[in-house]
């Protein structure tokens, strides 16, 4: 559902993605780990196309995304085109990036309305599905000032949700959180991956990853330097970066 094939990313003279190849399944879940710096984010930005990689492929449900092949080469494509192949995918970034002037269910609405051209009482009604299934059905017209940090990255993610993805990408959606807060957005994550979403997360939660992941994969300086299930990943693997990695964590 998800295949990257040999893509790089430079800004300027700087690599930082140097050649990543990887492909996701339907209904599986991908952890990616890796150092600061290492190019996590750039690769996930890349895949929801916020970023322009610099050479290679990613396919989206069987389509190119961001470009067309001629000749050997390669065209951007209208923006228009790139919104359509990126449709079906959902970004949970690690600050909530919520409208501080609207309600919960508005932020919900607000895209429903603006991209999908969906009337006031259907985006509304959608809305409140979604605050439901995160939990926070009781919490539609509080602004996010009144939420907690853990209810705010649930009212990101039920934004993400409202639109109807296929495949949902979380960057450390959990990274800007009080510790005692974590628990209830990787509980909403663990629903989503139960009930067979497709999704990609970047993540320093390692029992997270070794519970829930299908495929952990370890990016360092740009690379994918290990790649597997949890228990090859965590226990088995030896290269000697992962190890040192996996040390502030185990
Ligand atoms: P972290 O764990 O700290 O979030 P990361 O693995 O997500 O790190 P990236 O944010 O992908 O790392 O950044 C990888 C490298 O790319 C870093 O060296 C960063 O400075 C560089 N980089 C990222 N975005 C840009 C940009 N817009 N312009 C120039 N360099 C950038
Ligand atoms: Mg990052």
């Amino acid at each position: 559902i998800i295949d990257v094939r040999g893509v790089w990313k430079r800004f300027g003279s700087a690599e930082v993605l140097k050649g990543i190849d990887l492909q996701i399944k339907k209904s599986e879940v991908t952890c990616i780990i890796g150092p600061s710096g290492s190019g996590k984010s750039t690769l996930l930005r890349c895949i929801a196309f916020l970023e322009e990689y610099s050479e290679g492929e990613i396919y989206i449900e069987g389509e190119l995304l961001g470009f067309s092949l001629e000749n050997g080469g390669r065209r951007r494509v209208s923006d228009a085109e790139v919104d359509r192949v990126r449709r079906n995918v959902g970004f949970v970034f690690q600050q909530f990036n919520l409208w501080p002037h609207m309600s919960a269910l508005e932020n919900v609405a607000m895209p429903l309305k603006l991209s999908r051209g969906m009337a006031r009482e259907e985006a509304a009604r959608r809305a409140r599905a979604m605050l439901e299934k995160v939990g926070l059905g009781h919490r539609a017209q509080a602004y996010p000032s009144q939420l907690s940090g853990g209810q705010q990255q649930r009212v990101g993610i039920a934004r993400a949700l409202a639109m109807e993805p296929h495949i949902m990408l979380f960057d450390e959606p959990t990274s800007a959180l009080d510790p005692e807060l974590v628990g209830e957005v990787l509980q909403v994550m663990r629903d989503l991956a139960s009930e067979g979403m497709t999704m990609a997360v970047v993540t320093h939660e390692m029992g997270f990853a070794a519970q829930v992941a299908d495929t952990v994969m370890f990016i360092d300086h740009g690379i994918i330097a290990a790649s597997g299930s949890p228990n090859e990943v965590f226990r088995e693997n030896a290269n000697p970066r992962l190890r040192q990695f996996l040390q502030n964590y185990f």
